[in-house]
């Protein structure tokens, strides 16, 4: 970063995008201007080039054809990986994620190459989808409250020894692995399965993502009553018993 200007980059909104990912952006957007930095956001569409220059990269959720052409012109665009390279932070979700892994399976039935930013695997599950409210307890390492979200995803992702979980399921699916594990993550690049839009329902994670662009331990507080009503609504939602 420098001064105090924020070069957010959400990667893709023409093909992962389906879920409400633009909320993502729009609250990293906020949080980052209520604490007085020069957010600069930048939509790059999948005919764009990445730009390789950014702080914050955060890429969505998608169907299983839209994964497939994002995943190819990724690859052969380099820049989200030259980002990286170059420190950058990604936050990504359920199709976003398993892009970012080694490899995933795609809407041929194909295994196909992911970017290989993250140690993880993806499968086509064989069980049913999982589909539904999630609550998980995030690394402590992290220092992030309860994780909610609500996932749908047909993919069961595996983590290499380099990966940790991100998560680790209360209820709900997560990874769909049977482990308990609920996305992954490694130094500044991260990935879940949890849409809602993810960072709305959590606008903590928004701030993780804030800290680590900034190299602090801490900032400001935000007026955080609508983001804490929301939360408690979901959770309570979530954990209610069907009647
Ligand atoms: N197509 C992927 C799957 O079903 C990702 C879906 C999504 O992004 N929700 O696993």
């Amino acid at each position: 970063m420098s001064d105090n200007s924020l070069r957010l980059v959400w990667v893709y909104p023409d093909l992962l995008s389906t879920y409400g990912d633009q909320g993502n952006a729009l609250v990293v957007e906020r949080r980052a201007r209520q604490r007085g930095l020069d957010v600069t956001r930048i939509d790059v569409r999948s005919d764009q080039p990445v730009p390789t220059s950014g702080d914050i990269y955060l890429i969505g959720g998608g169907e299983d054809r839209p994964q497939r052409l994002a995943a190819e012109r990724l690859h052969r665009d380099g820049g989200l990986s030259r980002a990286v390279g170059n420190g950058a932070i990604v936050f990504s979700v359920c199709a976003g994620y398993q892009i970012l892994g080694h490899e995933f399976v795609n809407d041929q039935g194909q295994r196909q190459a992911g970017l290989g930013l993250l140690d993880v695997v993806s499968t086509r599950g064989e069980g049913e989808r999982c589909v539904g409210d999630v609550l998980a307890d995030i690394d402590p390492r992290l220092g992030l409250p309860q994780l909610t979200g609500f996932e749908n995803h047909q993919g069961v992702t595996h983590l290499g020894p380099s990966a940790s979980a991100f998560a680790k399921v209360r209820m709900g699916r997560g990874n769909g692995t049977g482990d308990g594990t609920e996305g992954a993550f490694n130094g500044t690049v991260f990935g879940t399965y949890m849409h809602g839009p993810v960072l709305a329902r959590n606008p903590l994670i928004g701030d993780l993502l804030l800290k680590l662009a900034l190299d602090v331990n801490a900032l400001p507080p935000a007026d955080d009553r609508w983001y804490e009503a929301l939360r408690a609504e979901r959770i309570a939602a979530a954990t209610q018993q069907p009647a």
